[in-house]
């Protein structure tokens, strides 16, 4: 079955108690135990399980083809939670363009703490056999990366990671399972922001992580962090949650194809240095594109000729796209990536960072192009 069939039908299974194809909202924090002292509904506190949260959490490891899944308050609830299940001393490696949040939360929290960590090119596989040291425990890919849509083979990072006795996390929020599922890749984790494609329309903070095994270690620690630190996902989110992955497929055909489209036009434009998109052949990264993606996605990047002063200009000049960070909403957003980062950043100062929503895509073509005419 196709992933746009299955996530059209997420969390749809009809309310056992009315029928209801749209779930209910379990708000209750505490539920009856019976005389004997069990919970015969399986449920005893809602930080450690609430039904609303487990539809999104079961809806979403069967999308990703995997046995279990956490969901979080945030998405970087859902990263933390994945490094709090290792210990000081412990080695990671993290590509050199990973979202910023993640650096910072490595640096500011787990550097301290004495996590120890390597930054690699993870798209250029000469490259990745350096960083391994004894004691590297994981992995951390995003692929495309934010905000410069760099490519990483995860079958390949997989493979490296697990011959030295590693995991292998993918973070999959920019793709969802919709586009890329890493776990048939050879991941372990998927971690994702949900705030994103998956919640769709800029009204929900969430996130998740997948397990391929839902009993492995791995797993069990981020398991175990959700459950005693207690970043979960609330009732109202798990809902908005699973709302947005019944139209996940058809926002992302529309999204990916306008963002195809958009890229071909800036690729040809005399005003803008390069174009970061992995739908375009001469990107360096299509071919692994092709072969792990189902579309190449709908996040796109490009340097305006002129440098900073030049980029700010093009992205003062929009009429439709909107100027706001974040990603994955049906409105199309434009963004000097630089100045939003936490510094030092290795982002190129005349960078725009796109994401391409649910407008006409003739509009936003017009609007950029307006954008980009010499004032
Ligand atoms: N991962 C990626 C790739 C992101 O773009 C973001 C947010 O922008 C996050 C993780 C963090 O997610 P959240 O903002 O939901 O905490």
């Amino acid at each position: 079955m196709h992933p746009e069939t299955r996530a059209a039908q997420a969390g749809t299974e009809p309310d056992a108690e009315t029928g209801a194809l749209s779930p209910p909202i379990h708000l209750a924090t505490t539920f009856e135990r019976d005389a004997d002292g069990s919970y015969p509904k399986g449920y005893m506190y809602s930080r450690d399980g609430n039904p609303t949260r487990h539809r999104f959490e079961a809806a979403l490891a069967d999308l990703e083809g995997g046995t279990g899944c956490a969901a979080f308050a945030s998405g970087m609830a859902a990263t933390a939670a994945v490094f709090s299940g290792l210990r000081p001393g412990d080695h990671v490696i993290v590509p050199q363009d990973v979202y910023h949040g993640v650096r910072r939360l490595l640096r500011e929290r787990f550097e301290p703490w004495g996590l120890r960590v390597t930054e690699a090119d993870l798209s250029d596989p000469r490259t990745l056999g350096d960083a391994f040291e004894p004691g590297t425990r994981l992995v951390w890919v995003e692929t495309p990366s934010n905000p410069l849509l760099r490519i990483t083979d995860i079958r390949f990072v997989a493979d490296r990671a697990h011959e030295h006795g590693a995991a292998c996390v993918v973070d999959g929020t920019w793709t969802t399972p919709i586009l890329q599922r890493p776990i048939d890749l050879g991941a372990d984790l998927v971690v994702h922001s949900v705030t994103k494609y998956i919640g769709g329309h800029s009204d929900v903070l969430g996130g998740a992580v997948v397990g391929r095994e839902a009993d492995s270690v791995v797993f069990s620690a981020v398991r175990s962090a959700q459950r005693v630190e207690g970043g979960v996902m609330d009732p109202f989110s798990a809902w908005l949650a699973l709302r947005g992955l019944r139209t996940l497929g058809a926002r992302l055909e529309r999204q990916c194809s306008t963002a195809q489209r958009l890229a071909s036009t800036l690729a040809g434009h005399p005003a803008v240095a390069a174009v970061h998109y992995p739908g375009l052949a001469s990107d360096p990264g299509h071919d692994v594109a092709a072969r792990q993606m189902s579309r190449p996605g709908a996040m796109l990047s490009f340097r305006v000729r002129g440098g900073e002063n030049a980029a700010m200009a093009v992205a003062g000049a929009v009429r439709i796209f909107t100027r706001a960070t974040s990603l994955g909403g049906t409105e199309s957003l434009i963004e000097h990536r630089a100045s939003v980062e936490a510094q030092p950043t290795r982002t190129p100062r005349d960078l725009l960072r796109v994401s391409v929503g649910l407008e006409h895509p003739e509009d936003l073509v017009a609007d950029l192009q307006q954008a980009l005419a010499p004032r």
